[in-house]
């Protein structure tokens, strides 16, 4: 059960509402949503003394609404609030409207010649914002880490050349005001989906989280990360499914395409995809992003380095420019198939390296060959 309090509410009022719950047997949680204090409670009573319940709370003079859910999430669900959050990231460019958005980049900053060719890659290709990590999770200690600070500046750099808002990690909480200053979205990785910790800090600023899924994340726990941000206070949270463990090994992940639109159900945040992550290959990378714009994604956040053979990291799932250009061609074609629409008019790619890299992908639609060229 969810109680919205009016906006005058005094502490023993609250105190008042608080009694009730617990006293029918609910655990409460009480925090702000804009002007409004809120009291989520979660307990086990049945429909009818649910029911009364609702109706003694919605009686009382300092109560505005009172939502009736089981659910263990409260502020991102639906029953909380019917219309879809729009997530501004800046001036014309928001994540959940009518318009995809694309993000992409390297999987890490290596240098700063590097993101720099990286962004004007990408931005001459059509992409929104530009992704690349400064702090690096890597599974093994003595795999490269990222430059961390350095990284960031040069993050900086790409961005006010190519005027592209940057998503970047943060990996940990000593680190949020350093990467906030630089970020314009706020990476929380699948590793750190329940660093609650993290959870909590993102939460009190009201900068735009990416949140991923964890790995082995079910809907539900991803659902109750993202409500930690929300209850913090900080109301612009993209969801992210980036593939799940599964007994499968030729991916490197499994994209959990269903999840998507059963977030949609059950939420009102805006979801994207990886699909780099999601799969490890780059060569499934296009079918999977057309796949998961075809299941309603809002955007998506793709991989893409100047050179993915000498990638630092995640090179094999890497496109190259031109990859990417080819991408953003067929999401543009499955967009306009589902009432979507790409921002941005994406530029031009030489003829020749087009039809050089591009002959020999066997598993092109037609359709979009003829697109493309
Ligand atoms: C990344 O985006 O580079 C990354 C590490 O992703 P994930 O947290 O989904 O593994
Ligand atoms: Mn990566």
């Amino acid at each position: 059960m969810i109680v919205l309090l009016k906006r005058k509410t005094t502490g023993a009022q609250l105190d008042s509402v608080r009694a009730l719950l617990t006293e029918a047997g609910y655990r409460t949680a009480t925090w702000q949503e804009r002007a409004h204090t809120v009291v989520g409670a979660v307990g086990s009573l049945g429909e009818e003394q649910q029911a009364v319940l609702g109706e003694r709370l919605g009686a009382l003079a300092c109560v505005e609404r009172v939502v009736r859910t089981p659910k263990p999430y409260k502020l991102v669900s639906r029953e909380w609030k019917a219309e879809r959050s729009v997530v501004p990231i800046r001036e014309g460019l928001a994540v959940g409207g009518s318009e995809l958005v694309l993000m992409a980049g390297p999987c890490a900053v290596e240098g700063r010649e590097q993101i720099r060719e990286a962004a004007r890659e990408v931005q001459r290709c059509g992409a929104d914002v530009l992704r690349g990590g400064a702090f690096k999770p890597r599974t093994s200690p003595h795999s490269f880490q990222g430059l961390g600070r350095e990284g960031l500046r040069y993050l900086q750099e790409a961005s006010l050349e190519t005027g592209l808002p940057i998503v970047t990690e943060v990996m940990d909480a000593r680190d949020l005001d350093t990467v906030a200053e630089v970020a314009d979205i706020l990476q929380v990785g699948s590793r750190n989906m329940q660093n609650f910790a993290l959870l909590k800090e993102v939460g009190k600023t009201r900068k735009p989280v990416l949140l991923k899924r964890g790995m082995s994340a079910t809907i539900e726990e991803w659902l109750q990360a993202s409500e930690y941000v929300m209850s913090g206070g900080n109301p612009h949270v993209i969801l992210c499914e980036r593939g799940i463990r599964t007994f499968e090994t030729y991916t490197r992940n499994t994209l959990d395409l269903a999840a998507i639109p059963v977030m949609k159900r059950l939420t009102h945040l805006p979801v994207i995809a990886d699909p780099s992550h999601g799969t490890g290959r780059w060569e499934l990378v296009l079918p999977m992003a057309l796949a998961a714009i075809a299941a309603g994604a809002d955007g998506l956040i793709v991989e893409v380095h100047p050179d993915p053979a000498r990638a630092l990291s995640d090179g094999p799932q890497s496109l190259t420019p031109t990859r990417f250009f080819e991408l953003v061609q067929g999401v543009r074609a499955i967009a306009e198939a589902t009432g979507r629409r790409l921002r941005k008019p994406g530029g031009e790619r030489e003829e020749e390296k087009w039809h050089a890299e591009l002959s020999a992908s066997p598993w092109r639609p037609a359709a979009l060959v003829s697109q493309g060229s």
